[in-house]
């Protein structure tokens, strides 16, 4: 699948549609989902035009790659949520149809706050 310019998240990224910033860096940008599932709910995207993980692993560079895990950690630490300041979380990132991904640039999602429960339905 071809990356669309168009997807909500690339519009947050270019500023055009306003999020609710938790973190930014040269390689990600952090905010909270605006339909919340748990206590704690924050998105944590590259800065990179990649429609999923598989396209991210198979394109990304390196420093991308350590840059998205980096992040991931800083925003769990920022949250309160990491294992050195707070209780633990999820991070999960959907991958395509039967992955459920509704929106098409790579993102994982961090829930915590409260015990995230079962991990599939
Ligand atoms: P997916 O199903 O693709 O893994 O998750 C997409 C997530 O993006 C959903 O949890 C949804 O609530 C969230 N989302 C969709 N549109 C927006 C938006 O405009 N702003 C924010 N902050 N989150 C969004």
């Amino acid at each position: 699948m071809s990356y669309d310019e168009n997807n909500i998240f690339a519009k947050i990224l270019r500023g055009e549609i306003p999020c609710n910033k938790i973190y930014e860096d040269d390689f990600v940008l952090s905010f909270h989902d605006i339909n919340p599932q748990k206590k704690i709910h924050a998105l944590v995207i590259p800065k990179g035009k990649y429609t999923d993980l598989d396209d991210f692993s198979l394109k990304a560079s390196s420093e991308e790659m350590v840059g998205l895990l980096k992040g991931i950690n800083t925003v769990a630490k920022k949250l309160g949520i990491s294992t050195k300041v707070g209780k633990g979380y999820r991070a999960l990132a959907n991958i395509s149809e039967h992955g459920g991904q509704e929106v098409p640039h790579l993102h994982f999602h961090l829930f915590g706050g409260e015990r995230v429960g079962k991990m599939v339905e």
